[in-house]
């Protein structure tokens, strides 16, 4: 049998890729403090920016390439294994050049097609192994088109780094999170490992062991987590830094699911699972039949489509009903808004239609 194990697969891990290390490289001694409190937990991987993309200028932007070295030691005296982001062509030939094993292409660069483009040039065959962090605006496709981009240019050890989206107002995230576009990333390229980056979403380290566990939760391969030897103090990102111990103790703490049940009860339940789907589908076409015939009805005495009272009327027994039920009124409300929806569409190309 042909062995076809991705990058991930071939470490043979027994627990989620750990990646772990400063958001960025200060001085020697601070990278190689940290490496080595790392070598002490269940971290493979040791992350540190040496070029940071800032949003506004006048913020550390990194050592550069006076850091490179560094790592080298960090590989050769922890043997853990290490990486950086890199941003343009110039970068990744930098990242080649000193060995750094796996290189990340940031969120603000998966955004830009042409920088994309040109690490993915200057990469070209290579075994390295190129992880992508989805693009800073909730844009599946730009996304995938990166991870294309690099499929393109023949780089075969290819991840992917989830670390939520930019949004106008800051909400207790300082990226959501949006789980549905990971979700929906792991359904169009499930060979592709997927790792969270709890750190980036959250921007406080409180909330890093919550994040951590709905990504393990939802089948991430690995977490990528921030970690300081003196968190408060460190250069960029000083809020959502932790130190090497508190990681561990989010390690031990996190619950890694199955992911089977390893007999036949998943199958049982998701069969109950496609029966109610099958109920679902069909009550609501039985309803849309009703929908059609008050839409006759409507033509036929020329009543607008919307009539706004029946409409709070329904949503709020609704909600009522729902909530008793334990669901949430979120939940209720945006499925009885788009049922409302298709119901309005459906009304008004009957309405529409001549001569019916
Ligand atoms: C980082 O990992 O330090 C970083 C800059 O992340 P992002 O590209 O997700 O903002
Ligand atoms: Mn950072």
């Amino acid at each position: 049998m042909i062995e076809n194990k991705n990058w991930l697969q071939k470490m043979e891990l027994n627990h989620p890729l750990v990646i772990a290390g400063p958001c960025s490289a200060e001085t020697e001694e601070q990278v190689l403090d940290i490496a080595n409190q790392l070598k002490k937990t269940d971290a493979t991987v040791f992350r540190a920016g040496i070029w940071k993309p800032r949003t506004r200028p006048g913020n550390f932007e990194g050592l550069g390439a006076i850091a490179l070295p560094w790592l080298k030691r960090v590989k050769d005296e922890t043997g853990l294994l290490t990486s950086i982001e890199v941003a343009n062509a110039n970068h990744a030939k930098l990242a080649l050049e000193f060995d750094v094993d796996i290189l990340w292409i940031g969120a603000r660069t998966t955004v830009n097609p042409f920088a994309v483009q040109e690490i993915a040039d200057a990469l070209k065959d290579t075994d390295k192994i190129v992880l992508v962090k989805n693009p800073i605006n909730p844009d599946l496709e730009l996304w995938i088109g990166a991870i294309e981009r690099l499929q393109k240019a023949n780089i075969k050890n290819i991840g992917a780094i989830h670390r939520g989206f930019s949004t106008y107002r800051k909400s207790t995230y300082r990226n959501n999170p949006k789980w549905q576009i990971p979700i929906d990333f792991k359904n169009r390229l499930p060979e592709i490992p997927l790792i969270c980056d709890p750190s980036h979403i959250c921007g406080e380290r409180e909330g890093i062991i919550d994040v951590s566990q709905t990504a393990l939760d939802l089948q991430f391969d690995g977490l990528m987590i921030e970690t300081h030897n003196d968190p408060d103090k460190a250069w960029s990102d000083a809020k959502q830094q932790i130190t090497p111990n508190r990681l561990q103790e989010i390690i031990t703490d996190l619950r890694i699911r199955k992911k089977d049940f390893g007999n036949n009860d998943l199958d049982k339940l998701r069969k109950q699972i496609d029966l109610i789907d099958d109920k679902i589908l069909d009550i609501l076409n039985a309803r849309m039949e009703v929908v059609k015939k008050i839409g006759s009805k409507k033509k036929k005495d020329n009543v607008a489509v919307y009539q706004q009272d029946r409409w709070r009327e329904i949503i709020q027994k609704s909600i009522d009903k729902g909530t008793n039920l334990g669901l949430s009124i979120n939940f209720v409300e945006k499925i009885y808004k788009s049922i409302h929806q298709e119901s309005i569409n459906q009304q008004e190309k009957i309405i529409n239609l001549k001569n019916s």
